[in-house]
């Protein structure tokens, strides 16, 4: 069996305790290999190598460590068949999807890092001709890098590349349920030449690993992307520090269907934005406001699009959805359709686990499920599920819309169809939601402040932001 290692110092080593955890194939149920159960001591010997390489990597010049990470993005690229594998094997997702979304991504985000810090420049306040202000961004020191099993090497790719490209170190502890690909990345990063502690992977459990890891006194930043009890978690732990935090959480995103949109276009999109990676997304679409003289013609039409989308082995490029990613949070997600059910919610189609015959029948499938007659303000319609169900609500004004759609705790990401710009462009500024789509969804340009409002997250990330909140700002004033 693969026993996945830590990756410290730029070796691959074992957890000191000797201590191991199963890791799960979501689409056997089966043990496939195992991760380190890492502790404090592993954590403190990781920051440790992380603070010594920061000495000579906070100094080598841009230009160099522009080409030490384009490097580290041409070697992923050309191990890209074994990490969409990898991911797909860990995750349960369909390996047509992590081909097409997850696996280009890492090196993407890697080169887009390396080179903008090539293009960054400063501020000067010039006060006059009296005095001139310039301001030195400078790395912090040892960035802690926390990513979640969703979409595991791209979102850690997402957090390091900014975090060393600046001239951080960095610690970082992917989710324990889905460690494979980020194994498979520290032997990528010895094969490209990565300095030794520059990256530092640690592998293990939310409390014993990433407790240390976010409480320890030399990791001043923190970039976090995960739920939003854990973030608030980190939130109160690293306050009284007053670390540098940024938080990437969770979502319960509304889709808006107007009359007057593109009508396939929209029920395709939905489709997509619900269904896509099993529901699984933080961007994804839970919560569907279809424009009441449209509703039954639009629910038909989803149920229909629904009934041909394939659930099955992820291997197979037919599959539209794979696995949920464990056992326990299939039946968290079971259980939130039977609530659904017991708060008057009509399934319309979907609603059970997947049985499927043959090496996969132990496996985590479940139908894509589309419930309606549910109020917008039910736990159903509030809460994250973060699976393949989707709630259809209809609604009458464009006011009425707007109070439904914000209704939740949340703010993250948001959704209008609707051929009437000026409508589009109102009520998109209207939704409390740090990225509003008109008459798209999931389109993503690197260069955009990325994140959410209210408890979807604290701060921003993407482009010239990640670049700002992994540095330092410093003002030098000239008397002249
Ligand atoms: P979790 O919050 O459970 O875990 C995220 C990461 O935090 C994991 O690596 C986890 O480790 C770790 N962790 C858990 N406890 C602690 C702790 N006490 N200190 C430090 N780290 C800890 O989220 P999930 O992995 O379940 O991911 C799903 C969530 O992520 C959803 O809510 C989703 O919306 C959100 N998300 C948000 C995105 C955004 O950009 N806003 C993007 C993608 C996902 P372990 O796995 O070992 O518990």
């Amino acid at each position: 069996m693969d026993k996945i290692l830590n990756y410290i110092d730029g070796k691959l080593v074992e957890p000191i305790s000797g201590n191991y955890l199963d890791n799960y194939n979501p689409s056997t149920g089966k043990v496939y290999s195992l991760i380190p159960d890492s502790d404090k001591l592993d954590v403190n010997i990781a920051i440790q190598a992380a603070k010594t390489a920061f000495v000579s990597w906070s100094k080598t010049p841009k230009q160099e460590r522009s080409n030490i990470l384009m490097k580290l993005a041409d070697t992923i690229e050309k191990y890209s068949d074994d990490l969409i594998k990898a991911e797909s094997k860990d995750n349960g997702k369909p390996e047509s999807l992590a081909a097409r979304v997850d696996i280009p991504r890492a090196p993407a985000n890697i080169r887009f890092f390396a080179g903008a810090i090539l293009h960054d420049s400063s501020q000067i306040h010039d006060m006059d001709g009296m005095a001139l202000n310039y301001t030195l961004r400078k790395p912090l020191g040892v960035a802690a890098c926390i990513s979640p099993w969703n979409l595991p090497l791209y979102l850690l790719t997402w957090k390091i590349a900014p975090a060393l490209a600046s001239g951080n170190t960095v610690v970082a502890k992917p989710s324990e349920v889905t460690p494979m690909t980020a194994y498979l990345l520290s032997k990528i990063c010895i094969e490209a030449g990565l300095p030794k502690g520059v990256l530092n992977i640690v592998h293990g459990l939310g409390a014993k690993t990433g407790d240390p890891l976010t409480m320890h006194k030399d990791t001043p930043i923190i970039s976090f992307t995960g739920g939003t009890i854990t973030g608030k978690h980190i939130a109160t732990v690293t306050a009284p520090m007053f670390k540098k935090v940024s938080l990437e959480l969770g979502g319960k995103n509304p889709n808006i269907i107007f009359a007057d949109a593109d009508f396939d276009k929209a029920v395709s999109t939905a489709s997509r934005a619900a269904f896509t990676n099993q529901g699984q997304i933080c961007l994804c679409g839970s919560r569907l406001f279809v424009e009441e003289t449209i509703y039954e013609r639009f629910k038909k039409a989803l149920i229909a699009k629904t009934s041909k989308l394939t659930v099955g082995d992820p291997k197979d490029p037919s599959t539209n959805l794979g696995a949920v990613v464990s056992k326990d949070h299939m039946e968290k997600i079971l259980t939130k359709i039977k609530l659904a059910e017991n708060l008057g919610g009509k399934v319309l189609i979907g609603g059970k686990r997947k049985i499927i015959e043959g090496n996969l029948k132990h496996g985590y499938f479940i139908e894509p499920t589309v419930i309606e007659g549910l109020s917008f303000d039910c736990d159903i319609n509030q809460e994250e599920i973060f699976g393949p169900v989707v709630t259809l609500i209809p609604f009458k004004t464009e006011e009425e819309v707007i109070e439904m759609a914000n209704s939740t705790k949340y703010g993250l990401a948001a959704s209008i169809f609707t051929e009437n710009i000026s409508k589009g462009h109102r009520v998109a500024a209207s939704i409390d939601s740090g990225v509003v789509w008109i008459n798209t969804w999931l389109l993503r340009d690197l260069r955009i402040p990325f994140g959410g409002m209210k408890q979807s997250g604290v701060g921003r990330e993407g482009g010239f932001k990640s670049l700002d909140f992994f540095t330092e700002p410093k003002n030098v004033c000239i008397k002249i």
